[in-house]
């Protein structure tokens, strides 16, 4: 959970200026590098902004975002917060939606984490400056405090706390082999480049971002598909989402998944053009969940998997037609 501040800025793709580069902790990044406009700053100079806003960040809190107001009954987002009123803000912009927050685990005396996300209004990238400042991720202990029965699906993001999220997922395995009980759905997203080969097998559901596949040398998204798959769980759902080229996936009913088990589907480029890519994966992920959970009943099968990617990649390209993650219609 993390508070942003968007400054829109108007820059000429021509100027001969110095990028803004990632450094080497990865603390800056810059969206939708596949577009052919570039943002360029120059270094200690003062650039006006055009416009700017404060927004509610972090992947998963942007999911319940999404799936509270696509009209899903009763959504929650469990995270670590601090208790600044950038901690105030973030909540009210949840709570506003209806999305649950009370068993989110407060560290007193801590700042909410800060984004700094400078938009290129020629094109809709985002620059992202952000500052986590060694924020602690939620862990095993304080998950294992819920009571599993309230929930039928559980959605982690895939942070740096990986040993802790392979102890959730077991956590919810086990529970889910106890006959009396009922069966919560898992799903992962894998987004940042670490290392979560300890985990790959144990969601139901995987979604490979862009980003991880090309960290692990995939061009495009069916190949990354191809060789993720050969290590998740039999019967599990991947997915791979891959910016305006739409997104894709399959169901592995066999090692290893052949490129007949892979549904593709093309972006929906949103009518008035792209104006804001930045949380088009989450929207992605929270409109995937929320079409899963609705055609679950009747089994997993291609047809089911293509309408699920379809919705996702309707929704996201709706978002991308927008700036911010309040869907208007
Ligand atoms: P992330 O935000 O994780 O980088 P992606 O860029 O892969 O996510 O986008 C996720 C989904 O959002 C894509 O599968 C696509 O459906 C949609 N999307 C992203 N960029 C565009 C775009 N420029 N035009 C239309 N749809 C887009």
């Amino acid at each position: 959970l993390e508070q942003t501040v968007n400054l829109a800025v108007k820059l000429s793709e021509e100027s001969d200026t110095t990028g803004v580069e990632g450094d080497s902790n990865n603390t800056t990044r810059t969206h939708n590098t596949k577009s052919k406009a570039t943002l360029s700053l120059k270094e200690d100079s003062d650039v006006r902004a055009i416009s700017q806003s404060r927004s509610r960040g972090g992947n998963a809190s942007t999911n319940a975002a999404i799936l509270a107001q696509l009209g899903w009954d009763k959504v929650e987002f469990i995270g670590s917060i601090g208790n600044t009123t950038e901690t105030d803000f973030c909540l009210y912009e949840l709570k506003k939606y209806g999305v649950i927050v009370e068993n989110c685990i407060k560290h007193e005396g801590l700042v909410q984490p800060n984004t700094c996300a400078i938009i290129n209004k020629s094109n809709g990238s985002r620059t992202l400056i952000h500052y986590h400042g060694g924020f602690p991720e939620i862990n095993y202990q304080e998950f294992s405090g819920l009571n599993l029965n309230l929930y039928k699906l559980i959605h982690l993001e895939g942070r740096t706390n990986v040993d802790e999220l392979n102890k959730i997922l077991r956590y919810i395995s086990d529970w889910n082999s106890i006959d009396s009980h009922k069966i919560v759905k898992t799903s992962f997203e894998l987004e940042k480049p670490l290392d979560f080969s300890s985990i790959l097998s144990l969601p139901d559901v995987l979604f490979v971002s862009s980003e991880y596949a090309s960290s692990m040398g995939h061009q495009d998204m069916q190949t990354a598909l191809l060789e993720i798959s050969k290590h998740t769980k039999e019967g599990s759902l991947i997915v791979c989402a891959w910016g305006s080229n739409g997104a894709c996936g399959g169901i592995k009913r066999g090692c290893p998944m052949t490129s007949g088990d892979i549904v593709s589907v093309s972006a929906f480029p949103p009518p008035e053009g792209v104006k804001d890519t930045l949380g088009a994966g989450d929207c992605f992920i929270a409109a995937c969940l929320f079409a899963l959970m609705i055609f679950d009943d009747k089994g997993l099968n291609n047809d089911v998997v293509s309408r699920v990617i379809k919705f996702g990649c309707k929704i996201a390209g709706y978002k991308c037609g927008q700036y911010g993650f309040h869907l208007n219609n």
